[in-house]
């Protein structure tokens, strides 16, 4: 495993004299120390980048794919090596780091698979005597900054739209995970990717941001993370005019509504919800059910939730690992304090597992009753494994209260088809699962409204983020033959 910065091709030291750690969230040991990257580091990524991008936009469309062809090919191969350093920095069960893996691999199928996004068009301008083209460009330099939380896939859905669109990169994972990012940047550069198309630095966030936002020659920033950095982030870019796509927090609520398939729903949640012990953005955060199903689903709920598998990432057996760090077991432990006091009703877990040896970081899965909108757990992200449930009289009052909240990423609805997916149609979010718990996929388009930001990612949605149209007005000189 590469323990330092991949820019133009080579492997590179940081530039500040200093070291972070990564830990494993499940024990709390150190399991890499890197150098640390600041302002200096993110130019020389730049410089790179921008070396690089005449020949790689250059090149046809067809052969940068067969690069991002390869890439998929071998990280389909690596999957379980990849996964397995995915749980050691990420905590989360190494089957689901192993479905991260194949939906990064999907990312960079679905981006090789988007030609026809690059054909350039002839449109009808309504101007006498002039061909009108508009004609698909790369944007340029790209800047994307990942999250933790899908350390692989994250990388993998902004690079590889960027690359088959002809950009070259500059990425900043998070640095509670840079050893996927590493791996990545690896694979690209054995799949042929070229020198300097694609590099990866971390340490000083805040630093690496600032030195790309001034960089005129960094045309984009594709960032995923909280509402907060993204809005600094989106006033920095403002200096030099760089385009922006945001995918930002979430808030999702989870509809079950008169005449669901209880069963059916409360597995829907039961996946939907404490995948990632919670820690996704689409993880759904309000569980608004219809009064008459709503003891059922919640009792239902309850007896799945108790017997999910707790424990650290790397056991087989493992449902749901531990929290990121001790400020996230802090946040959901609020979160279900406040309920309490606010009147809810505890059903099944409620605090942390004390596991022998390991660090307090293993939030059981808990499931709360009588909630409503005053509660934090209502009104901000838990990001943790916590169902919150509040019983409605009708779906009208499910969707006025999932559209009160200020993001909108994701939201389900489950119950009988026709009415469901009326319902979905109402949601003020950018992706809905109708009686799917798990409705984000590498063709379809990934993103959100309000405080969960702009730009979709995924399928030709996403690569069209990382081009720009040139519209060619073209008059015939006179007397040319
Ligand atoms: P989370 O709450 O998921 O950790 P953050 O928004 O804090 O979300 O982090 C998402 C990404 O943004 C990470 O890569 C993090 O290092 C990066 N980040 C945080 N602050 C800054 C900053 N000031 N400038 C640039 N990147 C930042």
């Amino acid at each position: 495993m590469r323990d330092r910065w991949l820019i133009n091709g080579a492997w590179c030291d940081g530039d500040t004299g200093s070291t972070f750690d990564v830990r494993d969230p499940a024990s709390d040991a150190i399991v890499a120390t890197l150098p640390c990257a600041g302002e200096k580091q993110a130019t020389a990524a730049v410089d790179a980048a921008s070396r690089a991008l005449p020949a790689w936009a250059a090149l046809p469309f067809d052969t940068r794919a067969e690069h991002l062809r390869r890439a998929a090919d071998a990280m389909t191969a690596a999957q379980r090596e990849l996964a397995a350093v995915v749980t050691q920095e990420c905590g989360k069960p190494l089957a689901e780091a192993e479905g991260e893996v194949r939906y990064a691999a999907d990312y960079l199928r679905s981006a090789a698979e988007q030609s026809q996004a690059l054909q350039q068009e002839v449109f009808d301008a309504r101007r006498p005597g002039v061909r009108a083209i508009a004609v698909p460009e790369p944007v340029g330099v790209c800047a994307v900054i990942t999250p933790w939380n899908f350390p692989i896939a994250m990388l993998a859905r902004k690079a590889a739209p960027a690359l088959a669109a002809g950009c070259t990169v500059v990425a900043k994972p998070a640095e509670e995970t840079p050893l996927s990012a590493i791996a990545f940047g690896e694979l690209m550069l054995q799949a042929g990717v070229p020198a300097g198309a694609l590099n990866v630095v971390a340490g000083d966030a805040p630093a690496i941001g600032a030195a790309w936002l001034a960089d005129p020659r960094v045309r984009k920033l594709s960032f995923t993370g909280s509402t907060e950095v993204g809005r600094m982030l989106m006033r920095g870019a403002a200096e030099q005019v760089i385009r922006c796509s945001m995918e930002l927090g979430g808030h999702a609520a989870f509809i079950v509504l008169e005449g669901a398939d209880v069963p059916a729903a409360v597995q829907g949640a039961l996946a939907a919800k404490f995948r990632n012990a919670g820690q996704t953005c689409i993880c759904p955060n309000r569980f608004l059910v219809h009064r008459s199903i709503a003891g059922a689903f919640t009792a239902q709920l309850a007896l799945a939730a108790a017997d999910l598998m707790v424990g650290p990432g790397t056991d087989p057996a493992t449902r749901v690992g531990p929290l990121i760090n001790d400020e996230a077991v802090r946040k959901v432990r609020n979160h279900v304090a406040d309920a309490l006091q606010r009147g809810a009703r505890l059903v099944v877990g409620g605090d942390t597992r004390r596991l022998p040896n390991r660090p307090d970081r293993f939030f059981e899965p808990t499931v709360l009753a009588d909630c409503h909108p005053e509660m934090l757990c209502f009104q901000e992200e838990t990001f943790g494994p916590v169902a919150p449930v509040m019983a409605v009289s009708q779906s009208a009052d499910a969707v006025r209260i999932a559209n009160a909240s200020p993001w909108g990423l994701a939201g389900y609805v489950f119950g009988p088809t026709a009415e469901a997916e009326r319902v979905a149609r109402q949601l003020a979010c950018g992706v809905v699962g109708v009686n799917e718990p798990a409705p984000s996929n590498a063709y379809a388009p990934f993103g959100g409204v309000k405080w969960s930001g702009f730009g979709r990612e995924g399928g030709h949605w996403g690569i069209g983020e990382y081009l720009t149209t040139k519209y060619l007005a073209v008059r015939e000189q006179a007397g040319t033959p």
